[in-house]
């Protein structure tokens, strides 16, 4: 999959602008503040149907316009595609399939797939169980768009039942039968998704093995298991995996009442991730994080070409110059044969690789021709 170009109109800091990409590694440099990461942050809303940092999609509104747009250009397997989005400051957003609007963002999902790393993602072994939910939310759902439409219901069920929990315990009694049918309806989806998040998780502990062992030379063996309310028995049949939940629901009542909160389903997994036998989220050095977090995102490329294909386009913000350079090394024999766009502050190790495009960024705006270190030499010389 290649993004051949994209195109902006008052997004963020970026007025005007199309950048074109070519098929190998692209590099966004220039100083901070410019507009890189807005690049990519416009290139990932068509693969996540979101802002990957915005809280409000207004936000990705120029501060002094009242509507964005960004149009994108792909390829995979040989078609291209356009994608394109509207966004105005006070309604929301709009995407478009080849200028015909699509009725749902979810439509759009899974189309565009793109791996992003950047700094906060080194964080994911330490961080809390939801970062790691998130994760998984956001990498299976590029490839499997009906997960979006099954964590939204189960997200609704659970807000219904959890407005149950939160009443007076007079109101309980009258709605005990609709309690009886939000945690059947809730059981029922928790062992969907968990079923789906299982069958992710073996695939994502196979792929770190194959790049943490190679990145330690076989020393550090990782293994990533998933930490359900559920026993691997239970993935073994569809329905004890549903009972199970179902008799947690039912058993725990009491407690959720005290709570006012659904206390056992899917919205509490979390990833198991150990080195040598320990929970790295407890004991891993600073290195082992990094290189976890590493190996997590190029599973996610790998397992993202199993299921489709062909690789996704790997999204890097920043995130190099904070790896050391045995890290930097690893990645960069890793990543040939597939499109990568990297923003960092300069062209860093790509400096005498030939074949990169380089993207110079100046407030807002590229700007290919850069001749300030040719300008400053001259200076130099005239002194
Ligand atoms: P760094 O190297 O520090 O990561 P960057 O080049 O990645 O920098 P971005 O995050 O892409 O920087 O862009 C930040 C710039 O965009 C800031 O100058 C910020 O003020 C500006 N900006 C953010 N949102 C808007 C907006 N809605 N309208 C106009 N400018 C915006
Ligand atoms: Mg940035």
């Amino acid at each position: 999959m290649i993004v051949k170009n994209i195109e902006f109109e008052n997004f963020r800091n970026i007025e005007c602008e199309k950048i074109e990409f070519s098929e190998g590694i692209n590099v966004i440099y220039g100083e901070n503040a410019q507009g890189k990461t807005n690049i990519l942050e416009g290139i990932y809303l068509f693969a996540r149907g979101k802002s990957f940092r915005a809280f409000k999609d207004k936000e990705l509104v120029k501060f002094d316009k009242g509507v964005a747009y960004a149009k994108m250009n792909f390829e995979s397997k040989g078609i291209e595609t356009q994608l394109g989005v509207e966004i105005p400051k006070s309604q929301t957003k709009r995407f478009y399939r080849n200028k015909i609007k699509v009725s749902k963002t979810s439509e759009i999902i899974g189309e565009f797939r793109a791996v992003l790393f950047c700094p906060s993602h080194l964080g994911i072994i330490k961080d809390s169980a939801s970062v790691r939910r998130k994760f998984l939310d956001v990498a299976i759902s590029q490839l499997r768009p009906v997960y979006i439409k099954i964590m939204a219901r189960y997200n609704a069920v659970m807000e219904e039942r959890n407005a149950i929990l939160k009443m007076m315990p007079e109101q309980r009694q009258e709605n005990e039968a609709l309690m009886d049918i939000y945690s059947e309806e809730l059981a029922s989806l928790s062992a969907d998704i968990a079923d789906i998040r299982n069958e992710y998780i073996k695939k994502l502990d196979y792929w770190v093995s194959v790049f943490f062992n190679d990145m330690t030379e076989g020393r550090e063996k990782p293994k990533i298991t998933y930490e359900s309310n559920a026993s691997q028995e239970d993935f073994e049949n569809r329905e004890s995996l549903k009972n199970r939940y179902l008799e947690l629901l039912k058993n725990n009542k009491e407690r959720e009442y005290k709570y006012g909160a659904t206390l056992f389903g899917i919205h509490k997994d979390d990833l198991k991730i150990e080195i040598n036998g320990r929970d790295s989220r407890f004991y891993s050095s600073q290195g082992q994080q990094r290189s976890l977090a590493l190996a997590m995102k190029m599973a996610e490329g790998e397992i993202s070409r199993e299921g489709k294909g062909e690789y996704p386009v790997f999204l890097f913000d920043d995130v190099l110059s904070e790896l050391d350079d045995q890290r930097k090394k690893y990645v960069l024999s890793n990543i040939s044969s597939r499109q990568v766009i990297i923003t960092g502050c300069d062209k860093g190790v790509f400096e005498n690789t030939d074949d990169c495009n380089f993207i110079y960024i100046k407030d807002g705006k590229k700007n290919e021709d850069l001749v300030i270190p040719e300008i400053n030499e001259a200076v130099e010389e005239e002194n």
